[in-house]
């Protein structure tokens, strides 16, 4: 079977990415540095979510050498100037993601623009070197109190406007078919499958 290699040591992310290939038939063996006992992870110090899936892509792709992808993802809230955006991981630094939605709420008290967007973009590089890009965005908005328990991250407080709830309450199925990373996904299943 095909090989891919996934950029990420995030179990969560590594679970969606295998059930959106499951959903859309793409038959291929995930690979990541975990399979490897490859702890040391490359410094995303890029300005830009393509820059840093570019970094994590090459990172494992120079070690590695095989097809590989890197999402890079964040929330973007619009009170916040796009924060924390790129930032998101590492935003409120050690806090468990339970407390850092409490604390996005918190700062929010009484804020009307609730607007936000999840953004994912997917870095591939084949194994010819060849790199290419992969880019979802799903609207949505900071709910005003934490709902729902799929999902991870920060899913218990945005909110998709099309159902009023939260996509910790739509849930993974949910997820898998829309969300920011199902959205860039698709487009690189379109576009590369075929390159593996
Ligand atoms: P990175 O792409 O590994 O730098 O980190 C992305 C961070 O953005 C995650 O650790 C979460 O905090 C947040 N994030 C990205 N995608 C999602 C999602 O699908 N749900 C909830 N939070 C997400």
């Amino acid at each position: 079977m095909k090989k891919l290699f996934i950029a990420s040591n995030n179990k969560n992310k590594i679970r969606e990415i295998r059930d959106i290939l499951d959903r859309n038939g793409v038959e291929v063996e995930l690979l990541c540095p975990a399979d490897f006992d490859h702890h040391e992870e490359p410094d995303e110090n890029g300005s830009s979510f393509q820059e840093n899936a570019y970094i994590k892509a090459s990172y494992y792709h120079d070690l590695f050498h095989y097809p590989t992808i890197a999402d890079d993802s964040g929330i973007c809230v619009d009170h916040f100037d796009g924060g924390p955006g790129i930032h998101s991981a590492r935003f409120l630094g050690d806090l468990d993601y339970d407390h850092k939605c409490d604390r996005i709420l918190e700062l929010m008290e009484g804020v009307e623009d609730r607007g936000a967007q999840f953004v994912d973009v997917m870095c591939f590089i084949d194994e010819n070197d060849n790199v290419s890009y992969y880019e979802g965005i799903n609207e949505g908005r900071i709910a005003y109190e934490k709902a729902g328990s799929e999902g991870f991250g920060y899913d218990p407080i945005f909110i998709i406007p099309k159902y009023n709830k939260t996509e910790a309450e739509l849930g993974d199925a949910f997820k898998n078919e829309h969300s920011h990373r199902a959205k860039a996904l698709k487009e690189w299943i379109i576009d590369a499958k075929d390159k593996l």
